[in-house]
């Protein structure tokens, strides 16, 4: 085969954002993805016979605008909007908080749990915004260093927002806003998601904030359902790829990013075929990229030791379920469509419910009353089941890729049933109401889909693994210590979630290298 001007392992989203940026700068431009379908873990998935749900990542809106608008990805096919109300909660007592993306209808909302909560609500949501203002403009640029942001803190309110954001607990920060545990646990989610921390560890403030850089629909701060599940964002930017004439190949393996003289040169596949290329993008994380396609022998060993020792933990297991009927909640009673089906649902009662769920997953067991979050995607979108019928994709959190007791080959039907007795609790239908249902454990997230120890984002998104020490202190600039090979995913700036803005700055990268590149 020809030489390529770029070649990029892996065609998860932000591999096809990388690609679409080169292509359309004019590169020759190859995506091996090894999976039949695109996306990695932004994919939709027939689940039963006419039932198709979003198997990993559930809900967007971290998505950078500007690459939806450089890409012109509506045009080919993004079609997403916000969640209407936005969260769902209900609690054992039948009790329940419906919020939306409206301050005074979230106000009167957790005035019946706290008249003092209610009365923080807008200053809570003015310090988010603070901090959306401050790293949102981040995102799209090789991060910044720690010492270029102390900088920017110029006085005591600005030293101890940074404290804050950086180094607290979510719950000692909620502390500060607010008194009830409803009110608390229902923000702390967002904190955990993903991660294997529990509200009081350190960093965890930042985990939300991380969740708080969304936009669907022009609607800042709002999360959203896609037409056609999540996997449909990979697909408008495959074809957007496609159409600046990128090519990308599936079911294609690459065994090894080929080195010669301390220079990617190619790509070997698993069939034995080479590719060469000028530029090697890697999408796969860091550890399989760099230790596994690369190989320890071609990486300075104060390097590899680094990534080794990056924080790569599983902390989600999916359950995607075929239903013939809606959840019947006994805090809205009813199997007929209402508001509150159409939104993130979570099951998380208080922030001691929230540390036990982690504390169980740290020892190696899965958590007995985890911590849920799910969608009913079929509420929203008419594509994911038949008429009439219904998908339910439900995330756990704090699932542990090391159990103490048995693998998770023989530990996921147990784990599935335990889901599903907690749902019981708060929906007594769910079992009557399943047609079908199948499990992603972490390690089939490791097996199947390439993330290593099932990490979600390609590495622990908590704060001293964020900006300048993503994916390890010294690297940050995409470009890893083989010349002309560069990291294109989670594992690099600005880290994991459906965001697209790594593909978009590593390929920034490319482009500012190419012609020293091509001379070389
Ligand atoms: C269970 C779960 C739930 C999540 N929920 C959300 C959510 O609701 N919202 C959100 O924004 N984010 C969510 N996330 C996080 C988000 O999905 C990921 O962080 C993001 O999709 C990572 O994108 P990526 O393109 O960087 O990497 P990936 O999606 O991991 O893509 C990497 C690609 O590289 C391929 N690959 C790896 N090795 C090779 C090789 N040797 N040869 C060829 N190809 C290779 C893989 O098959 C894969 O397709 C979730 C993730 C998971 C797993």
């Amino acid at each position: 085969m020809a030489k390529m001007d770029a070649i990029i392992v892996g065609g998860g989203h932000n591999g096809l954002v990388a690609a679409a940026y080169l292509a359309k700068a004019g590169l020759k431009v190859l995506v091996l993805e090894r999976r039949p379908i695109v996306g990695g873990a932004c994919v939709t998935e027939e689940i039963h016979p006419g039932f198709r749900a979003s198997t990993l990542a559930y809900t967007c809106g971290l998505f950078r605008p500007e690459i939806k608008a450089d890409l012109d990805l509506v045009s080919f096919g993004l079609e997403e909007h916000p969640y209407d109300p936005s969260q769902f909660l209900p609690f054992p007592d039948r009790r329940f908080l419906l919020f939306r993306n409206d301050l005074a209808w979230n106000e009167k909302q957790i005035a019946r749990f706290s008249g003092k909560d209610a009365n923080a609500w807008a200053k809570y949501v003015r310090f988010w915004d603070e901090f959306g203002e401050l790293v949102e403009p981040t995102l799209l640029a090789p991060p910044v260093s720690l010492a270029d942001l102390a900088s920017l803190v110029r006085t005591p309110e600005a030293e101890d927002f940074l404290r804050r954001i950086m180094l607290m607990s979510i719950s000692d920060l909620l502390d500060d806003f607010f008194e009830s545990e409803e009110v608390k646990a229902s923000l702390a989610t967002s904190a955990v998601a993903g991660t294997m921390a529990g509200p009081r560890t350190p960093g965890t403030a930042f985990v939300l904030g991380h969740h708080t850089l969304t936009e669907v629909g022009g609607l800042k701060g709002a999360w959203g359902w896609m037409r056609g599940g999540m996997g449909a964002i990979s697909d408008a930017i495959a074809r957007a790829a496609r159409a600046f004439g990128a090519e990308i190949r599936t079911t294609s393996t690459v065994r090894r990013i080929l080195v010669r003289k301390g220079r990617a040169v190619g790509v070997e596949l698993a069939d034995g075929t080479t590719v060469e290329g000028t530029a090697v993008l890697s999408n796969a994380d860091p550890k399989r990229t760099l230790l596994g396609l690369v190989g320890e022998e071609n990486l300075p060993p104060e390097f590899a030791r680094a990534v080794a020792r990056i924080r790569f933990e599983s902390s989600s297991f999916k359950l995607n379920l075929a239903l013939r009927e809606l959840p019947d909640f006994n805090a809205i009673p009813g199997t007929t469509a209402q508001p509150h089906h159409k939104t993130i649902i979570d099951i998380a009662p208080s922030m001691d419910y929230l540390e036990r769920a982690y504390d169980d997953a740290k020892r190696g067991r899965p958590s007995r009353d985890p911590f849920l979050e799910f969608a009913i995607e079929s509420a929203n979108d008419p594509t994911a089941a038949p008429p009439g019928m219904h998908t339910l994709t439900i995330s756990a959190k704090f699932a542990p890729f090391d159990l103490a007791a048995g693998t998770w080959d023989t530990e996921a039907d147990k784990f599935a049933e335990r889901i599903l007795d907690v749902l019981e609790l708060y929906a007594p239908n769910i079992r009557r109401a399943t047609i079908a249902m199948g499990s992603r454990s972490p390690l089939d997230m490791e097996r199947e889909y390439g993330l290593t120890r099932g990490d979600v984002f390609h590495g622990a998104i908590l704060p001293y693994q964020m900006f300048s020490f993503r994916p390890v202190p010294g690297w940050s600039s995409y470009r890893m210590p083989v010349k002309g090979l560069y990291l294109c995913g989670a594992g690099a700036h600005p880290g994991g979630g459906v965001i697209g803005a790594a593909g978009h700055n590593a390929a920034q990268a490319v482009l500012e290298d190419w012609q020293q590149l091509k001379a070389a």
